[in-house]
């Protein structure tokens, strides 16, 4: 679903930890703490909204 090279460079913004794909939910979540992004249209939404 992801460029297998857009994975790599991503990184969580809130802990700079790496992101797991869940394709099922279509969403990125973060190995780290957990925070999931939403995935629209194969690009991933890392917006942090706090
Ligand atoms: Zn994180």
């Amino acid at each position: 679903m992801i460029d297998p090279d857009l994975m790599e460079i991503l990184r969580c913004p809130l802990c700079h930890g790496e992101l797991d794909e869940d394709e099922a939910a279509s969403e990125l979540r973060c190995v780290e703490c957990g925070h999931r992004y939403p995935v629209i249209d194969g690009i991933p939404d890392m917006v942090v909204d706090e």
